[in-house]
Formats: structure tokens, sequence, C-alpha cells
């Protein structure tokens, strides 16, 4: 049950919604965010000086001179970071605790706190997209095998000596992430379309909370990281080899591409009100215009689908900026059926049930 009244929400749509904040906040949260991004990439970073500094050498000394106590301290602190960082920034405004995105956990609809035990669920699931997107570069620092698999590919494509100069490697980078975020973009048009029914269960919430980042299941994880795989598999190839090139300066940049994901994926369903000042929002969807993505007006269905840039969404006439935010009445799906039932069988078994109901259906009109 919700625990908040009509007028209640109201007021914290409003609230969230109007909030300002210094540019210096937004700084201070973004560079806070640093840590987290150098211990994510520490397996893929270049194995070559910066600033005459080898900072992946001297990263790995830190690591394995850690104790088994601090190792695991360490490696909790990156996955709670940014709960701790937002929540610290969502109460410096407010002061109130009611206020947190973290608390209202208890308020979106369906099984208490069923949102905490989906985020526990998808912590050990197995992440295509987000293998194919880290550990693209990993394994093929490691693997020799897999480094010439990715560069036959890059090679059949792109002849070696057209990027071979700093200039060239960088439109080739740029080009590797706007190939990357189609992937993304298209698998999400997909899940809006044909696979409504499992992607229906992201949306469900009513809530914007920090944990329903997470709120997708193994099923759609999988479904998705399929449709991603050829178009972000290209993208990294095409970053890859401009990163062998170009090294330091165009790996910071995949880096913060690729930590803007996963940060502002947690921002973007937080009660954290983040949007980009003008020049910058043409390029990249400023995290709170998610919330337009989930809003239960209907006139935001179907709207901002990309992830860190909003090229596509504005090329496809799939954009809305922050000027709809105003019209925000709630979040979530009226009466979803994932709101009914047992958290587990929600995650694990009716969305494999519903695409089986769709597609016997679908299979018999063909007949
Ligand atoms: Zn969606
Ligand atoms: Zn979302």
């Amino acid at each position: 049950m919700n625990n908040f009244t009509k007028e209640e929400n109201r007021y914290f749509l409003k609230y969230i919604i109007n909030i300002r904040r210094s540019k210096v906040t937004y700084i201070v949260l973004l560079l806070a965010l640093i840590p987290r991004v150098i211990w994510m990439t520490r397996d893929i970073m270049p194995d070559s000086s910066f600033l005459s500094l080898n900072i992946k050498l001297n990263f790995d000394n830190f690591i394995n001179n850690l104790n088994l106590i601090n190792s695991f301290s360490i490696k909790a602190l990156s996955v709670g970071w940014p709960f701790i960082l937002i929540s610290l920034f969502e109460l410096i405004k407010s002061k109130n605790i009611q206020h947190l995105s973290l608390a209202r956990i208890h308020s979106s609809k369906g099984r208490k706190y069923a949102d905490l035990i989906y985020y526990i669920l998808s912590m050990v699931e197995f992440k295509l997209s987000y293998l194919t997107y880290f550990a693209t570069l990993g394994i093929s620092r490691f693997s020799t095998g897999f480094k010439t698999f990715l560069n036959n590919i890059y090679e059949s494509l792109v002849p070696l000596d057209v990027f071979s100069n700093s200039f060239t490697s960088f439109i080739m980078f740029i080009l590797g992430l706007l190939i990357f975020e189609l992937g993304m973009y298209i698998s999400h048009r997909i899940s809006h379309a044909f696979l409504w029914e499992i992607h229906e269960f992201h949306h469900s919430a009513t809530e914007m909370n920090i944990l329903n980042h997470s709120r997708v299941g193994t099923l759609h994880q999988t479904i998705n990281g399929i449709i991603d795989l050829p178009l972000v598999l290209l993208g990294v190839v095409f970053v890859n080899q401009a990163i062998e090139q170009g090294q330091w300066p165009l790996f910071v940049l995949w880096t913060i591409f690729g930590i803007a994901g996963d940060c502002f994926g947690f921002i973007g369903h937080s009660s954290l009100k983040l949007v980009f000042p003008k020049p910058i929002s043409y390029i990249f969807l400023s995290p709170s215009l998610h919330w337009l993505h989930h809003s239960d007006n209907p006139k935001h269905f179907n709207k901002n689908f990309g992830r860190v840039l909003c090229i596509w969404d504005q090329l496809f006439g799939t954009y809305l900026d922050e000027s709809n935010l105003k019209d925000i009445n709630g979040f979530g799906i009226k009466d979803s059926e994932y709101n009914k039932f047992n958290p587990l069988y929600c995650y694990y078994v009716l969305p494999i049930k519903k695409l089986y109901k769709k597609l016997k259906i679908k299979f018999r009109v063909s007949l």
C-alpha cells in the first residue's frame, strides 16, 4: 500500500521538480563519483604512463597490498558509493528524511521493500550488456585471441591506415560511442514495443528511488543483451582501436562515458534533480529527464529512450526536454500485474509467463 496521500505525493513531485541547486553542487557530485570510476575501470586501464606516472602499475600495487578486510571494505564502498552520495545530496537540500529516494522504497506499490529484493537479485545475475560494455575492453587486454578477433572485425570494416593519426582516432572513437548508444537506444525502443510485457516490470515502479534502476529481470537483461550485442560490440571495436592508438586521453573519455551510464542511471531514478545546462544538454541526456520516461502522463509515454546521449532521441523525435517535467503527476503503470505478486515470482516467473502468453496469442492469430 502507498503510505503517502495524493496531496503528499503532489507536494513531493513539485518539490523535487522545482528544486534549485548551485552549479558547484553538481560539480562536487560529479567529482565525488570519480573514485568509483577508477575502481570500476581498474582492469582496463592502459598500461602506459600518464603525465610520467604509470597509474595502472601504482593502482595494481595498491590493490595487491590491501589485506582481506580492507579489500572487502573498498569493494563494499564502491557498490554503495552512488547510494551514499545521492542520499547525501538529497538530504543536504531538503533536510527531510522523507524526501530521500531510498525512504520512498516502502511506499512504492506492490510488496513492501520489493525494490530492495530486486536490487539484491540483480546483483548476482548475469549481465550481458554490462559485460560487453566493460569486459570487452578488459578481455581484449588479457587475451590475444580475443584482441585478434576484435582487430579482424575492425580491419574488415575499416582499413587500418585510414585512422592512424590522433585526430582520425578521435573521430573513430566518437563514431564508436554513437554506434554503441544506438544499440542501446534500439533495444530500449524494441522493449517498449515487442517486449513491453517484460519491460513493464521496470516501469511498474510507482516511486523513483535509486534502487529501481536495477528493476530489470533476468530474461529482459538477457534478451536486451542479445539485441544490443551487434551494435554494442561494433562500437566497442571502434573505441578499442582508438584507445590502442590514442591511449590515455581517449581512455579517460571512455571511462567518463561508461560511468556516466552507470551513475546517471542511479541519479535518474532518484529524487536528485540533475538537468544539464544548454550546450551540454544538446548531447547528453540529463539524468532527470528519465523521470519523463517513467511518468504516468500519456503525453510522456515512449520518450527519452537514451542512456547517456540524447542524440538518437533528438534524431528520431523521441526527445522531451526539462520544460515537460512540470507535467509529471506520478510514476509507474496503473494496476500493473508486477505489483500484485511475490517479488521472486515477479522477478523470475511473471516475465516468462507474460511473454509466453503474448507469443501464444500472436501465433494463434497468424494461424
Ligand atoms: Zn523504458
Ligand atoms: Zn528507468
